[in-house]
């Protein structure tokens, strides 16, 4: 099966907005095991979106379209598919109550042109948007299934996963069942190269792994005749990736984050957190909010960026930064001590680098970061040389800090011996 994307809308085709709607759907639809060749995106215009409409239908089996579904003139997207299609635009009495409802639940009543929103095509199949008024809608033709769909993300993405999902995957031979293999503190290349007999060897499931910033997700793909076959077919590449990454390995969730990672060892230990942050300025402190009730553990975060603010706030020695200056080992080091002793939490993170783009040296340069680890009084500090511009330094530098973190944890709470990966 062939699915094509047409993500329609003139802001997108002006750069005023990232098309992340294509990025969704392609990396859904390929866990899908569905074959993408191509993604068009076309603005506001009725001939040339039945032009890309003629054309997507001659070389795909599923055509996805986002965007154009609203209640304004411009949007036109719905008008174009029922007419490319010969379908007639009928009122729907099920969506002109849902778009009554929709209005009431919020106070408000609707403007005319939202009743154009009930005007669907003729035999289509209406998925629910209960985040919008548009609905989803699928049409079917000799040749082609054609799939519409809002452009807003916060609706787009609801609307895929309850009806246009299982909708795929009852077209599709069997089922799909995926699983994610969360690492952190090690590198792409280090990844592949440790399981390249795996991926030579693959079949089903398959393997295919993603680089983020600061971790590599490893993901497990198996086809079965149902979800219980394609998930049982997984589990043994899973277990076997869970001894090959043992320490690198912090989760097969979904939705666990590395800072909810985090946050949860420290609880289950009864530890408390604090940071004291320079060159990241506050990120790492924003990461680990992220974590809902991450309050019991994570108490504190100073973000010194000067030399004073170092030294009066941490007490880093003056001669430390005079000897050593603001970026190295030594002032990681007294950055912790002064964190757990100022915080009275039993652990502490610090990160002093340079993101540039200035200010680097031929000893010094940009990219360099020190990040130390205060675990009850257990000290380690680790150097690093990160590249990319100011925020990729500083996001790779918070990303490491969480990765070590982790890693003394796990040497504190003797799961694992320290070594470098
Ligand atoms: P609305 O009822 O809001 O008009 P719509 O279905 O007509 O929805 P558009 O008007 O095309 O959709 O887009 C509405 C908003 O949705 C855009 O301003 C943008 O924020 C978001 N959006 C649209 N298309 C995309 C896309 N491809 N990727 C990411 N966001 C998108
Ligand atoms: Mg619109």
């Amino acid at each position: 099966m062939i699915v094509e994307l047409i993500s329609v809308g003139t802001e997108i085709l002006l750069g005023n907005i990232v098309n992340t709607n294509a990025a969704y759907l392609s990396e859904k639809c390929a866990g899908l095991g569905l074959s993408c060749y191509f993604q068009t995106v076309v603005g506001d215009n009725e001939e040339r979106l039945t032009q890309v409409l003629k054309t997507a239908v001659g070389r795909s089996d599923i055509i996805i379209l986002s965007g154009g579904l609203g209640p304004t003139e411009d949007d036109l997207t719905k008008e174009t598919v029922a007419k490319f299609c010969h379908k007639k635009l009928i009122s729907n009495p099920m969506w002109r109550k849902h778009i009554e409802d929709y209005f009431a639940k919020k106070n408000m009543t609707p403007t005319e042109n939202n009743w154009k929103q009930a005007m669907l095509p003729e035999g289509a199949l209406v998925l629910d948007n209960p985040n919008g008024t548009a609905p989803g809608m699928i049409l079917e033709t000799k040749s082609c299934r054609i799939i519409l769909l809002p452009g807003p993300p916060s609706e787009l993405i609801p609307l895929f996963e309850s009806g246009v999902r299982p909708y795929l995957e009852q077209l599709t031979d069997g089922a799909l069942y995926s699983q994610t293999v969360k690492l952190c503190g090690v590198s792409e290349s280090a990844v592949e190269t440790k399981i390249k007999d795996l991926i030579d060897a693959q079949t089903n499931p398959t393997i295919a792994t993603y680089a983020k910033t600061g971790e590599v997700h490893l993901r497990v793909t198996a086809s079965g005749v149902d979800a219980k076959e394609a998930k049982k077919l997984t589990k043994p590449l899973v277990k076997e990736l869970k001894s090959r990454f043992e320490t690198e390995l912090y989760t097969t969730e979904e939705d666990v984050t590395l800072e909810k990672a985090v946050i949860d060892m420290l609880a289950a230990n009864g530890m408390t957190l604090t940071c004291a942050e320079s060159c990241t300025g506050g990120m790492l402190a924003a990461r680990l909010v992220n974590v809902p009730g991450c309050s019991d553990v994570f108490k504190s975060c100073t973000v010194t960026y000067s030399n004073k603010a170092k030294r009066k706030l941490l007490g880093v020695k003056k001669s430390t930064l005079q000897k050593y200056g603001a970026v190295s080992a030594k002032t990681a080091e007294e950055m912790v001590k002064g964190a757990v002793f100022t915080s009275k939490c039993d652990t502490a993170v610090s990160v002093t680098g340079l993101a540039g783009p200035d200010g680097g040296t031929k000893e010094k340069p940009v990219g360099l970061v020190y990040i130390g680890c205060n675990v009850k009084g257990t000290i380690t500090v680790e150097e690093y040389h990160f590249s990319g511009n100011r925020s990729k330094i500083r996001e790779s530098a918070t990303a490491a800090a969480l990765a070590l973190l982790r890693r003394c944890l796990l040497v504190y709470i003797g799961k694992t011996s320290f070594g470098k990966n």
